[in-house]
């Protein structure tokens, strides 16, 4: 079989001689009892790049020796580019949500051969879940590998914005001691009102660790949490979006991205928030609107905005969101720490074994399968594509 591997390219000196640290700590298993991917080899390093082009997921070795072929490239936008070369014949394609290789309807009928789009990483938005329905093409994810990964994202960004981090730290890199600049935009989070849209894996995580700040604690999501959980939480449940916004200090975005979502933070949405809040959004950059948050920060209706999620990946350079007053944007990390590289590369192989031998993919990392949202694609998505405008990812341009 022909496996296509869409990577993020490697680091520009090229790839570490050593790393920081030398080991990664154990984890047995995920909160809510789920097991860790567990395929039944490895040939990588857990710790070491493997999101990258060189990394090549850690797969060359095992997919070779199985008589397989695996391409693998960072060249995915654009007319002419490698990926839709190789997309025609294969069999398989492998892409990250931090580097997505927009799987559009355009591109899925090109495929003829194509069984299987797997995202190493959560969130498969990237594909057109439609069209990969109609085609009878699998989507799989590595559901669980970096969402406690992104959680912690979310508490930094939150913790860092409402300080005002970045400031403080941009006035040392600069030689200043002006104290008074470095807090004019600086709180505490305690007693703050901190809501999530969306109470999933990620979503619930963000909640539990925000917890011993001592703060109060909101949500709004499709399913209902159990009892138990929103008395530990002492969580108020909201029953729409605009009934969490308008309370909240702090609203952080952690659903997928589908027709639903898309573009749910625009003008309307943020008008109804509270005045001064702060919006961090590490789920997908499309569920808000680019122009309206930018124009929301000018104006202070919002105080700031954090996240790591664009579109389309990779931002082009003149994307507003670079530059608004007020964001502390990262480029699309929290979910590929090094830690959680080696989770989803573990993940990726035990689909493809799964696959190799015919055995079922576990039913917690299926999206789409058969021609129907299935599993966590039934719980969480809805039918539809969210890929529109992705051609604007050939517009970046490195530097
Ligand atoms: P999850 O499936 O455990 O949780 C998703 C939650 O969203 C579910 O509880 C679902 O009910 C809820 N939901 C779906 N549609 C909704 C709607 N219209 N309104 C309210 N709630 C809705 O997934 P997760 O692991 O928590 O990941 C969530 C998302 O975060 C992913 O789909 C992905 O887009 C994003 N993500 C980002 C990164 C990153 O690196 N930044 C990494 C992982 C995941």
């Amino acid at each position: 079989m022909k496996i296509l591997c869409v990577l993020y390219d490697d680091p520009k000196g090229g790839m570490p001689k050593s790393y920081a640290l030398s080991e990664l700590p154990k984890i047995e298993k995920y909160p809510d009892g789920m097991t860790l991917p567990s395929p039944k080899g490895r040939d990588y390093t857990p710790g070491q790049l493997l999101g990258c082009v060189s990394g090549e997921l850690g797969l060359r070795k095992f997919l070779e020796s199985n008589g397989h072929e695996l391409v693998v490239t960072n060249s995915k936008d654009g007319d002419g580019c490698e990926a839709d070369k190789h997309i025609v014949d294969a069999d398989i394609v492998i892409s990250q949500p931090f580097f997505p290789y927009y799987l559009t309807k355009e591109r899925i009928a090109k495929a003829k051969n194509l069984k299987m789009a797997i995202t190493a990483g959560i969130g498969s938005d990237h594909v057109d879940l439609q069209a990969a329905m109609d085609n009878k093409i699998d989507v799989v994810e590595v559901t669980y590998c970096n969402s406690r990964s992104v959680a912690e994202h979310i508490v930094m960004m939150i913790v860092s914005m409402v300080r005002d981090y970045h400031n403080q730290h941009r006035i040392v890199n600069e030689g200043g001691w002006n104290i008074a600049d470095a807090v004019q935009r600086s709180y505490d989070v305690e007693g703050m009102h901190i809501g999530t849209v969306a109470a999933g894996r990620i979503g619930l995580d963000a909640l539990r660790k925000m917890k011993p700040f001592d703060v109060h604690l909101h949500y709004f999501d499709r399913h209902k949490l159990p009892d138990s959980v929103e008395k530990e939480l002492n969580l108020t449940f909201h029953e729409s979006v605009e009934s969490m916004v308008k309370v909240c200090d702090v609203v952080t975005i952690n659903c997928p991205l589908h027709p639903e979502t898309e573009n749910l933070f625009d003008d309307a949405m943020i008008s109804k928030m509270k005045k001064g809040a702060y919006i961090v959004n590490t789920a997908r950059g499309k569920i808000c609107n680019r122009d309206a948050i930018a124009k929301a920060l000018k104006s202070g209706q919002l105080s700031g905005y954090a996240g790591d999620v664009w579109f389309p990946q990779p931002a082009p350079n003149d994307h507003v969101w670079r530059t608004m007053p007020h964001h502390g944007m990262t480029p699309h990390t929290s979910g590929t720490s090094l830690t959680a590289q080696s989770r989803y590369a573990d993940g990726v192989r035990e689909i493809l074994e799964c696959f190799f031998e015919g055995k079922e993919i576990r039913n917690q990392y299926l999206i789409v399968k058969d021609g129907q949202l299935a599993g966590m694609g039934a719980h969480s998505y809805s039918k539809g594509s969210a890929t529109g405008g992705s051609e604007e990812a050939a517009k970046y341009k490195k530097k």
